[in-house]
C-alpha cells in the first residue's frame, strides 16, 4: 500500500465484526459476514470476529461448515502475520456492526439495497435470498472506515445495487442459484478475480472461462478476494488459482487460458454464439480492439480510478458506443506497430501505475458491481441502469449513472452489424442486442 502511496491503516487498531443474531442467520447477513471478513482482513492486519460462530447457509459455497473458522481461515492465508481471532467487542475496538440495529452505527443490506449509517437502518426488510446489496454495504463500510481513519458512521448512506440510485427499492428478485450460462473473464486480476469471487457467493450454475497470462503477486493479494499468500509465494498463475477457487465452491466447468486473450485459443477458436457474457477486465495488450474487432457479446466491466472512484460499464451489441469509444486504442501499441526490439514485451498495466490500486474496498466495489449486472442478465427488464455508472467513494459516496457517448471516428463504424449479430446468434443474452439492421 505504501508503495502505491496510500497510507495503511494503524495496525495497532483493532476492528472487531459484529452482527444482529437474526441478520447473521439470513443468507443476507451471512454474505455480508463472509465479504467483511474477507475485505477487512486485507485491509488491516488486526481484525476480530464478535459475532457467535454458526453453520454457513444452504444457499452458499461451504454449507454447513463453521462460519468463523471458515472466514479466520481465509484472513490467516492473506496475512500469515496478522492478528485475526474471535472473541468478544473489547473497549477500544472500532465496531463494524452488520444488520439492521444493535449498534449505534450500521452496516446493513437487504436485498438489493445498501445502507450505511446511524440505527435503526431505513431499509425495507426484503425476505429473499439476494446477498448484493449487503455486500455493497460492507464495501461502502469498509471505504468510510479507511477514509475517515475509524471515524464514526454520522452521515447515513443508502444505494440499491438494481438501478444504480440512491433510494431503496422492493425487488424480490434472486440471483442465487441462477443459470448465468458461459461466462468469459478476460483479464483475471483484482476486478476480474473479485467479480468471479461474487458470482460464486450467488450461484455456481455457470461456465467460466478465464483468461490471464500473469502471475500472483504480493501486491495483488489485498485487492482480490481470492489470491493468498501461498499464491504469491509459489507465483502461480492467477486463472489457475481462480480455477482452484471456482472448482472447490462448486463451479464445474472450467476453463483457464494463462496468456493474454488474442493468444488464447478460448477466445480465438470459439463458435459462435458460445460465449454469454463477456467480463473484460483486462487493460494491456491493446486488448479491448482484440475484443471489438472480434464481435463480442454483451461486455460488463468495472474500471478504478485515482479519485477513489470505480465505473461501471456495459457494452450491448449493436449500441453505439463500444470499450473503444470510451477508451481510443494506444497508438503506441496498435497491432500495426513493429515490435522487434522487446519494447513491446513489457506493456505496463494502466493499473499498476495507479496509485488507486492498493485499496481494496476499489477493487471489491468494482467487481461487485460487474458480478452484480451479470447476476441481473436474466432480469426481465435489464437493463435497469445507464451503460455507465460511477460510484466515488473518496469523500461520502456518490452514485451517478450517464450514458455512453459514440465517439466519431472509432473502429466500431466499420464493424458490420450483420456480422455481429450472427457472432452472437444464439448467445444466452443476445436478445439485449440493439443492431438497427
Ligand atoms: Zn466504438
Amino acid at each position: 500500500m505504501r508503495r502505491y502511496g496510500a497510507s495503511p491503516l494503524d495496525p495497532m487498531q483493532t476492528v472487531t465484526i459484529t452482527a444482529s443474531p437474526d441478520h447473521l442467520a439470513s443468507y443476507d447477513g451471512q454474505v455480508a459476514a463472509l465479504v467483511a471478513c474477507n475485505l477487512l482482513g486485507r485491509l488491516s492486519p488486526s481484525v476480530q470476529i464478535g459475532f457467535h460462530d454458526i453453520a454457513i447457509h444452504p444457499r452458499l459455497p461451504w454449507a454447513g461448515r463453521s462460519l468463523t473458522e471458515h472466514a479466520l481461515g481465509g484472513m490467516r492465508a492473506v496475512d500469515p502475520f496478522g492478528n485475526y481471532g474471535a472473541r468478544p467487542i473489547n473497549t477500544g475496538d472500532f465496531r463494524f456492526h452488520l444488520g439492521p440495529d444493535g449498534h449505534d452505527a450500521l452496516v446493513h443490506g437487504s436485498g438489493w439495497n445498501a445502507y450505511i449509517g446511524q440505527g435503526p437502518s431505513p431499509l425495507p426488510l426484503i425476505t429473499s435470498d439476494v446477498g448484493v446489496g449487503a455486500a455493497l454495504s460492507v464495501v461502502l463500510g469498509a471505504a468510510h472506515l479507511f477514509r475517515t481513519r475509524f471515524g464514526a458512521m454520522t452521515v447515513p448512506f443508502v444505494s440499491n445495487a438494481w438501478d444504480w440510485t440512491n433510494a431503496p427499492i422492493v425487488i424480490n428478485f434472486s440471483p442465487v442459484g441462477i443459470s448465468l450460462g458461459h461466462v468469459m473473464t478476460a483479464g483475471f486480476g483484482s476486478v476480474g478475480s473479485t467479480a468471479n469471487y461474487f458470482l460464486a457467493l450467488a450461484t455456481r450454475d455457470f461456465r467460466a472461462s478465464l483468461i490471464d497470462h500473469d502471475k500472483v503477486r504480493v501486491q495483488n493479494i489485498t485487492r482480490s478476494p481470492i489470491f493468498t499468500d501461498a499464491h504469491a509465494k509459489i507465483d502461480l498463475v492467477k486463472v489457475n488459482a481462480g480455477a482452484t477457487f471456482l472448482r472447490e465452491v462448486g463451479v464445474k466447468d472450467v476453463d483457464a487460458d494463462p496468456v493474454a486473450l488474442h493468444e488464447s485459443s478460448l477466445w480465438n477458436l470459439r463458435d459462435s454464439g458460445s460465449i454469454d457474457v463477456l467480463i473484460s477486465a483486462a487493460n494491456e495488450f491493446n486488448v479491448r480492439y482484440h475484443i471489438e474487432m472480434g464481435f463480442p457479446p454483451i461486455q460488463l466491466y468495472a474500471t478504478t480510478g485515482r479519485n477513489w472512484q470505480t465505473t461501471l460499464m456495459r457494452h450491448t451489441p449493436g449500441a453505439k458506443a463500444c470499450s473503444l469509444c470510451v477508451f481510443p486504442p494506444d497508438a503506441r501499441f496498435a497491432p500495426t506497430t513493429c515490435a522487434t526490439d522487446g519494447s513491446s514485451a513489457r506493456q505496463t498495466t494502466v493499473e499498476e501505475e495507479r496509485t488507486d490500486a492498493a485499496l481494496p474496498f476499489l477493487s471489491f466495489a468494482a467487481g461487485l458491481m460487474t458480478a452484480a449486472e451479470v447476476l441481473k442478465l436474466s432480469a426481465r427488464r435489464y437493463p435497469l441502469s445507464p451503460e455507465r455508472v460511477m460510484l466515488g467513494l473518496k469523500d461520502q459516496p456518490l452514485l451517478i449513472g450517464t450514458p455512453l457517448p459514440h465517439r466519431n471516428g472509432c473502429l466500431c463504424e466499420s464493424r458490420h452489424a450483420g456480422v455481429h449479430r450472427s457472432a452472437i446468434a444464439g448467445s444466452r443474452y443476445a436478445r439485449l442486442a440493439c443492431f438497427e439492421i
